[in-house]
């Protein structure tokens, strides 16, 4: 048996070589994140952990927001380069060193080399990102049973990750202070890069770059532009959004200017593989697909409060001694993925009985009643702030709370919007829808900010219960839309349900 053949607990090894090295980059980049606001916002003299940035609560979530989005954004290029250039493996491998490299920059205390550090990492993400996670697919032929446990097992890699940064980084910096904190981010990332190209022997057969054979069928995406212009519908809306774009880029200044004409470049690519889909089954299967996004991007731009204003709310409003030791607010940032390790079986069993049952089960339903659970966490950030609002701090169950029903509600949207996605995008554009739906899950990040930055402007009180509101009405909704969009599914979800 060649090595990459070889398995270990039913799985190839291949699959404990991707876990490990997306563990530790995860580790690197939520160790890194849960810093990331305190850092800016701590005053530059008399904070034991050295001088911060001193940046208003505004300032750091609106900065914040830009960079949690283009790390995720990023995965669209990430994905194009992996599948025109050189392949998902060597992208993954840019995209460690990439990492290595912005981590360490950040070791440094100068501005310069904030955002230079800041501006790597986003690049790193999105090389490697998308691409480990389609490398994961690339471990099992079709239909191979091994594949969701597969996926499975990689998700809580991820959350070890973040589990053990967000335990291990706050402690750091209390001791050491900010920079040893990014540093150890930088050290872990250089442990995933060894791991990785020491485990290339198990992974000699996935993410090779396959050059096109410059078959008739296939289309690049230049020609998808090309043909805009010969589709007078297309092309009309497509102008209208580029009008859009530029008046935004007037309005609301460069950076909001560069994302709308990225977001309208897009748009228009994701039309013309519309129109060019060549049967209504794989046109509405892509519609039902789209419309899903609209539900991802609300879903994160509610759930991602976490690394930004609720992680301020920690810092500064919330009691955090327990039996006489202040627990470092970076570690409340651990619950989620702690209470992820814990469920993520549980709730997987649950929707796997209640289909046993022949209860209703589909990715959809899931993905809405997840928007609803994690909806119903901000009750208690609601609670939260009508005692501090009473007393002048609050206790920390209610975080405790609130990121328990994130947790579900994560559980109940992201890993299943990850395998939808396998079954409903057109063979030949998984990737790019791949790097399409981490792009939304990065809207919904830059959402997030704008929503944290303007509790500045209402209050904490009024924006949680905003977004409780909000989360349940719009998660209702699409229950109520569930048929309809289902038929657009054309069965898509059935032979799974007549396989368990
Ligand atoms: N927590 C998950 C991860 O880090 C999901 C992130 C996302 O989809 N934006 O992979």
């Amino acid at each position: 048996l060649k090595p990459h053949q070889k398995e270990l607990f039913g799985q190839p090894i291949g699959l404990y070589i991707l876990f490990l090295t997306e563990m530790w980059e995860r580790f690197s980049y939520y160790g890194m994140r849960a810093l990331l606001v305190l850092y800016m916002t701590t005053q530059t003299i008399g904070d034991d952990r050295g001088a911060g940035l001193g940046w208003t609560n505004q300032e750091a979530l609106a900065l914040y927001g830009w960079y949690t989005m283009l790390v995720y954004v990023m995965s669209i290029p990430g994905g194009m380069i992996a599948d025109k250039l050189i392949g998902q493996k060597k992208a993954v491998l840019l995209g460690a060193i990439v990492l290595c490299l912005g981590h360490g920059v950040l070791v440094l205390t100068d501005i310069w080399a904030f955002y230079t550090g800041l501006g790597l990492v986003i690049l790193g993400v999105g090389l490697l990102k998308p691409n480990i996670s389609t490398m994961v697919g690339g471990l099992y032929k079709q239909g191979d049973i091994r594949r969701d446990k597969g996926f499975s097992i990689f998700y809580i890699g991820i959350n070890l990750g973040s589990l053990l940064a967000t335990l291990i980084v706050g402690l750091v910096v209390a001791e050491w202070g900010w920079h040893a904190g990014f540093g150890l981010a930088g050290i872990v990332m250089v442990l995933g890069l060894i791991n990785y190209v020491f485990g290339q022997k198990y992974l000699v057969h996935v993410g090779n770059f396959v050059p096109s054979k410059g078959d008739e069928n296939e289309i690049s995406y230049g020609q998808l532009y090309s043909k805009l212009f010969s589709s007078p519908k297309q092309l009309t809306f497509s102008v209208i959004l580029l009008a859009v774009s530029l008046f935004g880029w007037y309005k609301m200044g460069w950076k909001y200017g560069l994302l709308f004409l990225f977001l309208t470049a897009i748009t228009s690519l994701l039309m013309m593989i519309y129109k060019e889909l060549d049967s209504q089954v794989f046109k509405d299967r892509f519609m039902v697909l789209l419309l899903s996004f609209i539900m991802v991007i609300i879903f994160w731009g509610a759930f991602e409060q976490a690394g930004g204003l609720m992680n301020l709310y920690t810092e500064t409003n919330t009691d955090r001694v327990l039996f006489g030791w202040e627990i470092p607010t970076v570690m409340f940032q651990s619950l989620n993925a702690g209470f992820i390790i814990i469920f993520a079986t549980i709730v997987a069993s649950i929707w796997a009985k209640r289909q046993l049952k022949g209860k209703e089960a589909s990715s959809l339903f899931k993905m809405a009643l997840g928007i609803i659970i994690m909806g119903f966490g901000f009750l208690f950030m609601v609670f939260a702030a009508m005692e501090f609002e009473k007393s002048g701090t609050s206790s920390m169950i209610w975080l405790v709370l609130a990121y328990l029903f994130h947790t579900i509600g994560e559980l109940c949207i992201s890993p299943v919007a990850l395998s939808f996605i396998t079954k409903l995008a057109p063979v030949k554009y998984a990737s790019l829808m791949m790097g399409v739906y981490f792009a939304a899950t990065g809207l919904g990040n830059k959402v997030a900010g704008i929503v944290g930055e303007s509790a500045s402007e209402f209050g904490e009180y009024a924006i949680f219960l905003g977004i409780l509101v909000f989360t349940v009405i719009i998660g209702a909704l699409f229950i109520l839309l569930l048929k309809p969009l289902k038929r657009l599914t054309h069965g898509a979800e059935d032979n799974e349900r007549v396989m368990h």
